[in-house]
């Protein structure tokens, strides 16, 4: 029996776990389930393989049941810091199908089935509000980016051109928003992202759906100016759609599929690496072994926030990623 017990937080870096519920078409078998110990409650997650209980533990699960808001209600405090100045990363991590893309995205339009990103700016620009009658003005960055096959694009260019390594840093224009005070700026960064969104890389696999290949990188850049105390903020605010973590066999991919595959192994397994770092507080982080880690170095270590959604489905035959992803989650944790 393998028991991860996994009860303090590691610094600035935690793990979310998200099971979400049956889609019409799967079985409703219970592989996945809370524990049954209290201690673990709302923390704990217990998946059955082979008629074996495995346990695990973060920092916190969502099951089935959770709303998008009761999940947005416990990252609403680390988007706010983003206004305080920090740098925050929240990724989603799981194999295809597992909800990720709901999570970050949820469905479009003004439904409680929204999902992080346009909570978030909701919430920005709420708090922008209130700060600005407290004397504070804000410039806003927004870019968009999706990487795939290891080159970084461009989603709000006119052209979807690649970047080299040298220039990751600089890589994707920079949409400086206006100070304006009828929320139209708020409005302006739905529609990029909805453009963003449309022009996504997705492939398909022999999983039977539209998966995703690339890694999509929402940025939103804060800056912020205090006339009257002289203060001064930078925060940064990246929600990362990761690429589909299933392994190469069961996509059964072959040719340009496998070098696809291979590059999203080598990323996650990057960002991994780097998060286990950080987490260990090593003296290297090995932070250019990908261009998602490259890319997003700035917002990672130092007293920047980290957390980490691993998304899992409750379906059966899926119960062999889910584990893949539990102990990926659990050796970031
Ligand atoms: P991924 O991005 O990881 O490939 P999706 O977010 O596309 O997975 O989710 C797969 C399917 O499950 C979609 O049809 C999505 O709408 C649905 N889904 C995922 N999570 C939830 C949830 N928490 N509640 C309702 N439906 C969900
Ligand atoms: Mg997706």
């Amino acid at each position: 029996r393998l028991h991860n017990t996994i009860l303090e937080l590691k610094g600035n870096i935690r793990v979310f776990c998200r099971v979400r519920p049956h889609l019409s078409d799967e079985i409703d078998a219970k592989v996945v389930s809370f524990p049954t110990s209290t201690e673990a409650l709302g923390r704990g997650i217990d998946l059955t393989q082979n008629g074996q209980k495995l346990s695990f533990t973060f920092d916190k699960v969502f099951m089935p049941d959770a709303s998008q808001e009761d999940v947005f209600v416990e990252i609403s405090q680390l988007v706010q810091s983003a206004l305080d100045g920090y740098k925050v990363c929240i990724f989603a991590y799981g194999q295809t199908g597992s909800g990720k893309t709901y999570t970050m995205m949820g469905k479009p339009g003004p439904s409680d089935q929204k999902g992080l990103i346009p909570r978030s700016l909701e919430q920005v620009f709420e708090i922008r509000q209130i700060l600005q009658a407290q004397g504070w003005k804000y410039e806003m960055q927004v870019s968009m980016l999706e990487i795939y096959n290891e080159t970084i694009r461009d989603l709000l260019a006119p052209n979807r051109t690649g970047f080299d390594a040298s220039r990751a840093e600089h890589a994707g224009k920079q949409y400086t928003i206006k100070h304006d005070a009828n929320g139209n700026t708020h409005v302006s960064i739905l529609l990029l992202w909805m453009f963003a969104v449309a022009r996504r890389s997705v492939g398909k696999t022999q999983m039977n759906e539209q998966s995703s290949r690339s890694h999509f990188v929402f940025t939103l850049r804060i800056m912020g100016y205090n006339e009257s105390t002289e203060q001064q903020v930078q925060g940064v605010l990246n929600l990362i759609d990761l690429a589909g973590s299933e392994r190469l066999s069961k996509s059964g991919s072959t040719g340009d599929r496998l070098k696809e595959t291979q590059a999203i192994n080598k990323s996650l397994s990057s960002l991994s690496d780097v998060i286990f770092a950080l987490a260990k507080k090593e003296e290297h982080v090995p932070y250019r072994n990908s261009k998602l880690t490259y890319l997003l170095q700035p917002c990672l270590g130092g007293d920047s926030k980290t957390l980490m959604f691993v998304n899992v489905s409750p379906d059966p035959s899926s119960v062999g990623e889910s584990l893949c992803s539990l102990r990926f989650a659990a050796r970031v944790n």
